[in-house]
């Protein structure tokens, strides 16, 4: 096995967006097909245009207008003109000992945000942050520590499953099959990197469909899943406007631990969550939500607690993900031992509920789970800011 590498990929020359052009990554269709309304592309030619050119950036992987010999010279040149195509730059790439990919990506206004690749046996799964830093402080998480700077595009967010697809060469030969020669390396994206999805929803949104669309990177909202801490009022919308597999960071069986674990459930407490996701629609026994547990030494991880839980999940068709808590600099918790936490997940088993450990991956690249953080941490948008903006 060897060490973890890191390479410093500033050598590699990265095109920038000159001012006033605008970058076509993450535009919904019809926001596509305006913006080549507007640069003079006849109305009636707009639809098939659109077509061809989410073809070439989103199947194909083309970013290079002048690639795309199935446009005319003259709507290529004038989309150069005006357009780009361009994905957050890539910073850094740690390769982890066991297999697992951190990149360290900067997006517009230099703010910095990481992204996590997990190689398995037949599939990979991206993790994707959805905000700079995060408005939630929850106690357990590194990137709790980080101040929200700002909310992602969707160009930044569908960017960064693009940019991975480079790093692992997925994109098919221009013209030639259809790619999908054998399982995808990367076969599945989990809104758990750096952020709270819901906060920022309508990026959130598009980007997801944007990697679920039939002609472009065509991923399976069944192999989407967003992780929310409990952002109650977008839940429902989540089924409705995305409907990808839903993901709770759960991590505790009574709101006095979890006001301090997940700060936000002070004000959408255990009860109202619940009943939340007991109404989800898209929650089915093939479907279901996924309770992520971080397991705490003496914090949430008694069998009381373990017997609790069970109680709590009655009626939602439920699954329960054990997280050995990952540690950072400064931490204020310690990992419970591997004993107790198969005493908790026996309890759980036990009841019916399917609770497998997850396997900590990348922690010596700090690529686990709860350890993202990155260095940008500048500016500050307060609580106020946040609620006028999403109005939450
Ligand atoms: S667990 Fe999620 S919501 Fe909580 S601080 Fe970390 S990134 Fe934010």
């Amino acid at each position: 096995m060897h060490a973890p590498v890191t390479q410093d990929v500033h050598t590699i020359p990265r095109k920038l967006p000159e001012s006033g052009r605008t970058n076509l990554i993450g535009l919904t269709r019809p926001a596509l097909r305006a913006a080549l309304v507007e640069i003079g592309i006849p109305e009636k030619q707009a639809k098939m245009r659109t077509g061809q050119l989410w073809q070439w950036i989103y199947h194909w992987g083309v970013r290079d207008f002048a690639a795309m010999t199935n446009l005319s010279k003259d709507i290529r040149a004038r989309l150069a003109e005006s357009f780009t195509l361009d994905l957050p730059e890539l910073v850094t790439r740690q390769v982890s000992e066991d297999g697992t990919r951190k990149y360290l990506v900067r997006i517009a206004g230099g703010h910095e945000v990481e992204v996590v690749y997990i190689p398995e046996e037949g599939r990979g799964t991206l993790c994707v942050s959805s905000q700079v830093g995060c408005t939630l402080t929850c106690s357990f998480c590194h990137t709790g520590t980080q101040k929200l700077v700002r909310n992602l595009t969707a160009g930044e967010i569908v960017g960064q499953v693009m940019l991975a697809r480079d790093d692992l060469g997925e994109w098919p030969e221009p013209g030639v099959g259809t790619g999908e020669a054998g399982p995808r390396l990367l076969s599945n994206i989990v809104l758990m990197g750096m952020g709270e999805p819901l906060y920022n929803f309508e990026n959130v949104r598009d980007a997801m469909k944007i990697a679920m669309d039939g002609e472009g990177i065509a991923l399976g909202r069944r192999r989407i899943t967003l992780s929310t801490s409990g952002v109650v009022p977008e839940i429902a919308r989540t089924a409705q406007e995305i409907g990808c597999l839903l993901a709770v960071s759960f991590h505790a069986t009574t709101d006095a631990t979890r006001d301090i674990l997940v700060p936000i459930n002070k004000r959408w407490n255990i009860e109202t969550l619940l009943a939340a996701l007991r109404e989800y629609p898209k929650a089915t026994n093939s479907e279901r939500i996924t309770f992520e547990y971080v397991m705490l030494d003496g914090v949430n991880d008694s069998d009381a607690d373990a017997h609790r839980l069970v109680e709590l999940l009655e009626g939602i068709p439920a699954k329960v993900n054990l997280i050995p808590f990952n540690e950072w600099p400064g931490a204020p918790y310690k990992r419970s031992s591997n004993n107790r936490i198969r005493a908790f997940a026996t309890i759980l088993m036990q009841a019916g509920y399917a609770s497998p450990i997850r396997t900590p991956r990348g922690e010596d690249i700090m690529a686990a789970c709860g350890q993202l953080k990155s260095a940008t941490e500048r500016q500050r948008k307060s609580r106020a800011q946040i609620a006028a903006e999403t109005g939450l």
